[in-house]
């Protein structure tokens, strides 16, 4: 369904070039749901964006590689046959819920706009089913409310049912669940898995929080400095990740991180996009790093049980 190729985007800022994905290759077979994770500014929305062919000049542009979705390669279709994909195939569930909302218009209308192939008059009825199974109390009360009158966490679930009202091939979720209660978001993380089942929705989940992920997903790519650095089946990874970063991220995610639980953090910062160094990404930051590290980035090798990682001194545990 979606098959990225060595893609690498950059961004154009402030005179230069920021390499922000660089030679990722992903695979998400129809009705499969992979989850994209790393911390902030590692490139998950670059990658998101660059299937959807948001990033053009002036903003940035995909500079190699190939993404196809279904039989198209969306690096060379045109920005009609773009928008035609994106009314029709794919949902999209922005990282900041209030973009997919426009104030002036009733919550209704602006779900309504999305499924042109329902039935006039089941429309209300589709969407209050919809509505109420991400979670919303009273829903056929609430259609012809605006979203000012809806809190941040409801906006989040319209835009989630705007995604999913055309009934995509491809669902792309941006953090779809990290401003809600972690009760909603269990809730919400269930029934995207349930569509996956029921419709063959193909998903990409993008999130900080590994343990997370593992609600929708059975694949996961991990992402630091615009490099896949780990990927393959979730719970083999989550289990038994070969790459440090991977570590680090699994001991700093927790499902719930409530005030009281304190996060063990990976120290140092990310790098600076713009002053790359040579060698793998994590380098600095990387408790086993050797010169090697520093100076060469690692080839992909992969593991008989379907992972693969781009490191020189694997974790072994
Ligand atoms: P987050 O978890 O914070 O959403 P992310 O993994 O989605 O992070 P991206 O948004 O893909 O990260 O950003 C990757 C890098 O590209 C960051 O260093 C970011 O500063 C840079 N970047 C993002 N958008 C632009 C832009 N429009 N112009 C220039 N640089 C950008
Ligand atoms: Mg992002």
């Amino acid at each position: 369904m979606l098959q990225i190729t060595n893609l690498t985007t950059h961004y154009f800022f402030g005179g230069q070039v920021t390499p922000a994905a660089r030679g990722v290759t992903l695979n998400l077979p129809k009705g499969s749901a992979m989850a994209i994770v790393g911390e902030s500014g590692s490139g998950k929305s670059t990658v998101a964006m660059s299937v959807m062919r948001m990033i053009r000049p002036p903003i940035g542009d995909i500079a190699e590689g190939e993404i196809r979705i279904g039989g198209t390669d969306v690096t060379r279709a045109t920005p009609r046959q773009m928008r035609e994909l994106l009314r029709t195939q794919i949902g999209f569930v922005p990282q900041d819920p209030t973009t997919a909302l426009d104030p002036l218009y009733t919550i209704r209308s602006q779900i309504v706009e999305a499924m042109p192939h329902v039935e006039r008059a089941r429309r209300d009825e589709v969407i209050v089913e919809l509505l109420t199974s991400l979670g919303i109390v009273d829903a056929a009360a609430r259609l012809k409310q605006h979203p000012h009158q809806f809190s941040g966490g409801m906006r989040q679930r319209v835009a989630i049912a705007i995604a999913l009202a055309k009934e995509p091939q491809l669902l792309i979720a941006d953090e779809p669940t990290t401003a809600l209660d972690v009760t909603t978001q269990i809730g919400i993380l269930r029934l995207l898995d349930r569509l996956r089942r029921e419709r063959h929705l193909t998903t990409m989940f993008i999130t900080h929080n590994i343990r997370v992920a593992r609600l929708v997903c059975q694949d996961v790519a991990v992402m630091y400095g615009g490099v896949v650095v780990e990927s393959g089946p979730l719970t083999v990874v989550a289990d038994n990740p070969s790459h440090p970063y991977t570590r680090a991220l699994l001991d700093a995610s927790s499902l719930d991180v409530g005030p009281r639980q304190r996060l063990r953090a990976i120290s140092g910062s990310p790098p600076s996009l713009t002053a790359m160094p040579p060698g793998c990404p994590f380098a600095p930051r990387c408790p086993s790093a050797t010169d090697l590290c520093h100076q060469r980035m690692p080839a992909t090798t992969r593991r008989p049980d379907g992972a693969s990682y781009a490191c020189w001194n694997p974790v072994t545990s």
